[in-house]
């Protein structure tokens, strides 16, 4: 094992070195890609389960790299968060999808919301919510359909958290907790966050068929949401048997492959046309 081990230890510094290298590469990649917009949007709808219509959609970011092709955001915006790029691409996402909810209303499409991912960094940034009445002034998208996703780790300064959340809710946007159950909320200032929904995490949706415990878990967030007055949105949802057992839990929301995968703008309206006969 002394083998093992000089192997595992003269492969060590090369690849570190290989590592930074490729980090390099990709954060000068990423500038030029914010300059020559590589970056598109796909969007996942979010469907009531009383009615089955579609209630909004999460407006998902992609990046079409020159040479690697597709690559989905686990692959680069941890990167962005740590040096700080997620700022100039957050914003991007915010006025692209803006511009595209207000694109499908003059189309003629009903209403929906249009959910967009705040990353720790953004939330910290001061005036944010300055820059985002901004965007929506500029693009002309109506706030009342603008639904912000934060993560539970965004709260844990409570001070910061109620400021900023009560800022960015005097636009007149809605507030969603993302990943739901997979922080550590206190239930206390759930309850005094000016927030609107809670979106229970797709790890927890995923054994709703299978596992008693995630059931509970299920349950338990659902009549909580209700007990707060809050929305709730399951994510994940990939069979009807999930969508059974939470229409049984009286939660109003689903998202996921079982409706469909997050899809290009101009895919995403044919599919919602067709759906709704509209
Ligand atoms: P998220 O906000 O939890 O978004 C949902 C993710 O779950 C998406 O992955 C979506 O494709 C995936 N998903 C949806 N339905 C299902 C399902 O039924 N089964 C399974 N297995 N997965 C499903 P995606 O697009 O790869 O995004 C991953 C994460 O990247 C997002 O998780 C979010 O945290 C982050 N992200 C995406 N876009 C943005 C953005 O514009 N800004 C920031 N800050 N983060 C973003
Ligand atoms: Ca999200
Ligand atoms: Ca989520
Ligand atoms: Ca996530």
């Amino acid at each position: 094992s002394a083998k093992v081990h000089r192997n595992e230890f003269s492969s060590y510094l090369p690849e570190m070195n290989v590592k930074a290298h490729d980090r390099l590469r990709m954060e000068s990649d990423l500038r030029k890609a914010l300059e020559q917009e590589q970056f598109t949007l796909a969007y996942q709808p979010l469907i009531n389960l009383d009615s089955g219509k579609v209630v909004g959609v999460e407006a998902l970011v992609r990046w079409h790299h020159p040479q690697r092709g597709l690559l989905p955001p686990g692959d680069f915006i941890p990167l962005t968060e740590e040096n700080g790029l997620i700022l100039p691409l957050g914003e991007w996402v915010l006025r692209a999808a803006c511009k595209q909810n207000k694109a499908w209303q003059d189309a003629g499409l009903p209403p929906i919301m249009m959910s967009v991912n705040l990353s720790m960094r953004q939330f910290r940034q001061h005036g944010l919510a300055e820059r985002i009445q901004s965007i929506l002034e500029q693009t002309g998208m109506n706030p009342r359909y603008l639904d912000l996703e934060i993560t539970e780790s965004m709260t844990s300064d409570v001070e910061f958290a109620t400021e900023m959340l009560t800022s960015l809710k005097e636009l007149g946007v809605q507030i969603s907790i993302d990943d739901f159950g997979t922080g550590y909320s206190s239930l206390v200032y759930l309850k005094k966050f000016p927030i609107d929904k809670l979106k229970i995490d797709r790890s927890f949706v995923n054994d709703l068929d299978k596992n008693g415990s995630d059931a509970a878990i299920v349950t338990t967030i659902t009549a909580m949401a209700k007990h707060l007055n809050l929305k709730v949105t399951a994510e994940g949802v990939e069979n009807d048997e999930q969508v059974r057992l939470l229409r049984e839990r009286q939660c109003e929301e689903a998202q996921g492959f079982f409706f469909t995968k997050p899809i290009p703008a101009n895919l995403f309206e044919n599919w919602y046309r067709h759906r709704e006969q509209i």
